[in-house]
Formats: C-alpha cells, structure tokens, sequence
C-alpha cells in the first residue's frame, strides 16, 4: 500500500493561484468523465522542494486524450493528441502547457526478470519512471484534492537527498537515465545513492552506451549543458568515464574544466544583459568541449551525436572562424572598431561566447562585449534618401556610401547627420581619394 498524506495546505502555501485553479479544475473535469487524474513526476518534486515549475505533467486512469479535450474546451485552449502514444498537450493563452498520459495497463511491459504485479495503473506509470523522487503523484478529484501518493519512498529519498532507481534493470531498459541522474544529483545538491551508483558504474562499463542512438544521447546532453550551472555535472559525468565512452577525445583535464568555468561566466553575464534573447548555450558549451578537437575527430563526435546539419556546422566550422578571429585579434589587440566590427560582422552570439571563454585575454574580452553590447547596433544617421537629395545619382555607390560612414561613425569620426552628409559629398565626389583610405 502506497503511504498517502494531504499536502492541500502545502500546495495552497506554494503555487500561485492561476496554477491551483488550473489543477481544481482538471479534477472536476476527470471526476465528470469518471475518470482519476493525478499530477505526477517533477512538477510534485519540485513542490516538495520549494522550486518552481513550468511543466505540469498530469496522468489520467482512463482515456487522458478524451479527457484534454474535454478539457481544452472548458479553459478555452489549445490541445495537440498523441493517439498513437494516448498523450496530449495543452496550450494555454499565456503560453504555458500541461502534459496530459493515459495510464492504461495494457500499454505496459515489464523488464522481463521481473514478476508480473498487479497494479493499480498510476502506480504502474510511476514505475516506469526514472528515480524515485520522480514518483509522488497528487490526486486532483474533488473527492480527494490534495492527496499525495507515494508508492516507492519518493518522500524519504528527498529528504535523505538521494538519487534512486526503482529497480535494477533500470538503466538496461534505458541508459540515458544515467545522464539524467548525474543532471539531478547536481542541480539539487543530492548524491546519488550507492546501489544506483553501483549500477551506474557497471552500466558504463559493460558499454550499454553503444547501442543507445546519438540523438537520445545528445538531447540528455544537451539538457545538462543547458542547466544553470553544467560544470560539476560535466565534471561527474567525466569521474563515470561517461564521456569517454561517448568518445575518446572527450577527455576533460584541468584546462578543460577551467575553460568551462570561464564559460559559464560569460554566459551568466549574457544572460543578465539580454534576459529574453534566445540563444544556444549548450552549444558555448559543447564548442569549448571541443576546443583543439581536429577536424576529424570534430566530426566523427558530431556523427555519434547525430547533431543536425545546422548544429553541426556551428560546431566544426563555425567553432574553427571563431578560434580563427581569436588567433587575429590576439595578435591585433589595437585594432579599429570598425576593423572589428567587420571581423565579427555575420558571427553568431554562440561564437562570439565561445571566444570569450576560451580566451585569458581581458583585452579581447573587452573588444567582444564592446561589439555585442554597442558597435552591432550602430548604423547610419543618414538614408539613401538623403543621400538622393544632396544630388548623388542613385547606383551602387549608395551602399558603398553608407558602408563607409557607418565605419566613419564606429571609429567617431562623425557625430552628426551633417558630418554624414558632407562625408557622404565629399566621397561621392572622389571615392578614390583620401576619405576613402582613411
Ligand atoms: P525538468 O525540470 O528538467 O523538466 P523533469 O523531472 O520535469 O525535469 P522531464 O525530462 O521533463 O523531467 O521528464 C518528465 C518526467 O518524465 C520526469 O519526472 C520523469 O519521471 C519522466 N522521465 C523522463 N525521462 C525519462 C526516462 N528516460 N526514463 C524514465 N522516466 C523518464
């Protein structure tokens, strides 16, 4: 029997209104179809350990596609079914999503030294999960909001701060649960207990990574280098020989490890600046990785990652341009800006990170934050327009034109639409003479 607990007042004290009414309201919706609905996995972790959540993973014991869109249509919105898999997801109007599943016994298989159980089917999905604190569920119906379900000691493991499996087939069934222990263990400070270590390390050494695919290796990668701070995760996935095995030029020495420190600062200094600018910060991170790698070994490491053509790119050629620009300007730390800005022109801010991680030249830092921060942004006070009402003959020149004041303005050479203008004449009148080669 599973240990039961009423955490309403829990809930009531940690989520925000919005989310609580959403969760009231997908019970009644369960309870009317006579259906149980549960809010499970991380969503319930996270509420125990005082973290906020964006995902809302919810199990139905019954049809979970009949009831989100039963569902969808009372909240007004958007909803997208897995038939196949029996999932669907839920789009609200501010963006936010709930994961709906069905748990249905039929659509489960045991790893096959196991005895076959009956199970109440919630109970059933939550075994197939990946560590025991992955496993509280809250019942939503009316009858019984608030109740906290916990099947495998999911309670006792957070507080003893322990990563667990629920059985030991579990990383037969799927290795990639291994990176996803290393990336718990270290975004929650928790240790990973011993047995699951125990099989971690047998795992690793009886090489189940080979026959898992790029693609799942390389998302579960890519989510640790996507965590606030990836570097003690990186360093714990190298002490499990888990990197080597992905490939053996992932080795990570001491330089290694500090280069991805420094990188972790560059990006938290971009994060603070452009909160809302996406970019790919596992790829700063996968090219320091890389850095010094051949171009060979560059691509058979994008090959078993599967990385798509776009990713790879960045990571082979675009990562040699950047290592390129820092050979350049290490060797021109005087440089113009409007040298600079032609350099840097056309990179990507991944790049661009990349360089001020692997570089100890504060000077070079600078030059890159400049450009980031203020010479990207700068252009012509003046338009063709302008320059047609000054007289000159529409052409080719045009560009050529403004090119040439937007480095006169980078170097402060101008400063006002009139300095512009008569730059703009004089050059028209003899593009070959001195403006020019200024
Ligand atoms: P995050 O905060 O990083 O999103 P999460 O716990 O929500 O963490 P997800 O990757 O979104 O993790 O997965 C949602 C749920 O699905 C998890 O709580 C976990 O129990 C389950 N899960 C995900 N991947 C696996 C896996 N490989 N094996 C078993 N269960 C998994």
């Amino acid at each position: 029997h599973p240990k039961t607990r009423d955490i309403k007042r829990m809930m009531n004290e940690r989520l925000t209104p919005p989310v609580l009414d959403i969760l009231k309201n997908a019970g009644n919706t369960a309870a009317e179809l006579e259906y149980s609905a549960y809010v499970v996995g991380g969503f319930v972790r996270d509420l125990f350990l005082s973290r906020s959540t964006e995902d809302v993973d919810i199990v139905i014991e019954g049809d979970g596609i009949a009831f989100a869109r039963e569902f969808a249509g009372r909240m007004k919105a958007r909803v997208h079914y897995y038939k196949k898999f029996g999932t669907a997801v839920i789009t609200f109007a501010d963006g936010s999503k709930i994961d709906v599943a069905s748990a249905r016994l039929e659509y489960y298989q045991f790893p096959a030294a196991l005895p076959t159980v009956e199970m109440s089917s919630i109970k059933l999905d939550l075994f197939r999960r990946d560590f025991t604190i992955n496993t509280l569920a809250v019942c939503l119906n009316p009858d019984k909001f608030g109740l906290l379900v916990d099947f495998f000691s999911a309670q006792r493991d957070i507080k003893e701060k322990t990563i667990r499996v629920l059985h030991s087939l579990s990383f037969v069934e799927d290795p990639t649960r291994i990176f996803r222990a290393v990336r718990f263990e270290q975004r929650f400070g928790f240790t990973i207990g011993k047995m699951t270590e125990g099989l971690i390390k047998n795992a690793v050494k009886m090489e189940f990574f080979r026959r898992l695919s790029g693609h799942r290796v390389f998302g579960e990668l890519r989510q640790i280098l996507e965590e606030d701070d990836p570097v003690p995760a990186i360093e714990r996935l190298a002490e499990f020989n888990l990197l080597v095995s992905l490939h053996e030029a992932l080795k990570i020495d001491k330089k290694t490890v500090a280069a991805l420190h420094a990188t972790r600062e560059v990006v938290s200094w971009y994060d603070l600046l452009f909160v809302d600018k996406p970019y790919m910060k596992w790829m700063v991170y996968l090219m320091v990785l890389m850095r010094g790698m051949a171009q060979q070994t560059t691509e058979d490491l994008c090959d078993r990652l599967e990385l798509p053509p776009r990713h790879r790119e960045m990571a082979d050629a675009g990562r040699r341009e950047a290592d390129t620009f820092l050979h350049w300007i290490q060797r021109n730390p005087g440089i113009k800006n409007s040298e600079l800005y032609q350099r840097l022109f056309g990179f990507r801010v991944e790049q661009m990170l990349y360089v001020m991680s692997v570089t100890d030249s504060d000077t070079v830092k600078k030059h890159i934050s400049r450009y980031i921060l203020t010479l990207q942004h700068v252009a012509p006070l003046i338009k063709g327009k302008d320059l047609n009402e000054i007289g000159i003959a529409p052409g080719p020149l045009y560009s050529e034109i403004l090119r040439k004041i937007l480095y006169a303005r980078l170097d402060e050479k101008v400063r006002t639409r009139e300095d512009e203008l008569e730059f703009a004449m004089r050059y028209a009148n003899d593009p070959d003479g001195w403006w020019k080669r200024r």
